[in-house]
């Protein structure tokens, strides 16, 4: 039987005029910074900005210029959203090395900062590549569904500011119907791949989407998974997260490395450099100890 308490955001792609108006409501309800820096890339031809997630990026808008196969309009504007999908089955808990990510009972995945020990697993398991360390204060940043609005009764920000309605939250039965009744009528109008993205990927998201031009225009994959990251994170667990990321520091960056994973402009090392000599010392000890016991 379908849980009740499940809700869950429409993003219905063939609404969006892609104004960006909720990149910025996003940035405004959490206090989010906009540097100049990360927006002052090379011309690309694209109206995306910035052109990926970061520490201080919640939500981007993607743009992209298909193909129409119509001589009368050339080209197809896919115009998407990148953010946290929400997973019933996410890959960032369960790989989580310090507990600081969780699922709640409405579907929502949130996360803790203050137990975030910034080991940056999540990101490496997502299959949406979405979580993103912010070198900052050396923690992970991600969208939360505005819990803290949905728990005042309110809506996402994003939602809240959208004009042409292309975003809209409520139950997540609810979203899943409106989003067929879309589906059906763009068919009808001509658009053959209009698809609802979400309903079963990756358990079934909670942002659910009206993909009009097919998922793979959106830039979205195809029978997503979350990636397994390192067997040894059960392992890591019953220690406190500063004897995790000792442990990553140690003995896991090489095999991150070969599993793909991307460490863009900070190293683990760097992100330990805020560690008082105490707490190195007594991730050192425990590492030792979490290395004796898996031998
Ligand atoms: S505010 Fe609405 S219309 Fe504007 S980019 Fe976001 S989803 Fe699209
Ligand atoms: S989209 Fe990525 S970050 Fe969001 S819940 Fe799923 S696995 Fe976690
Ligand atoms: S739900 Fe909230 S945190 Fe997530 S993208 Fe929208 S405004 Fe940002």
């Amino acid at each position: 039987m379908a849980n009740t308490k499940e809700v869950a955001m429409l993003f219905d792609a063939s609404h969006c005029t892609g104004c960006r108006g909720c990149q910025v409501a996003c940035k405004e309800w959490n206090v989010l910074p906009a540097r100049l820096g990360l927006n002052a890339n090379p011309f690309t031809g694209s109206y995306q900005g910035p052109m990926d997630l970061n520490g201080d990026t919640r939500l981007i808008m993607t743009f992209d210029e298909k193909p129409s196969g119509n001589k009368y309009h050339p080209i197809d504007w896919a115009i998407g959203r990148r953010s946290c999908y929400h997973c019933t089955d996410p890959g960032c808990v369960q790989a989580c090395s310090s507990g600081a990510l969780q699922k709640n009972e409405n579907g929502v995945v949130t996360f803790d900062t203050d137990k975030c020990n910034g080991c940056t697993f999540c990101q490496a398991a997502c299959p949406f590549d979405v979580p993103r360390f912010r070198p900052m204060d050396g923690k992970i940043d991600k969208c939360t569904l505005c819990m803290d609005r949905l728990e005042q009764g309110g809506k996402p920000a994003c939602v809240h500011t959208c004009q042409p309605e292309a975003l809209d939250f409520g139950p997540r039965e609810e979203m899943l119907k409106k989003a067929h009744a879309r589906v059906e009528f763009l068919k009808k109008k001509g658009f053959a791949k209009a698809e609802v993205y979400g309903e079963n990927e990756c358990g079934g998201l909670h942002v659910i989407q009206v993909c009009a031009l097919g998922h793979e225009a959106y830039g979205l994959p195809t029978n997503p998974e979350p990636k397994k990251v390192i067997n040894a994170i059960d392992v890591m667990k019953p220690v406190t997260a500063v004897g995790a990321a000792a442990v990553v520091g140690a003995l896991a960056v090489s095999f991150l490395a070969n599993l793909g994973y991307r460490r863009k402009a900070v190293t683990l090392e760097e992100a330990k450099a805020s560690w008082t000599p105490e707490q190195r010392a007594k991730a050192e000890a425990e590492a030792a100890e979490i290395r004796k016991a898996a031998k």
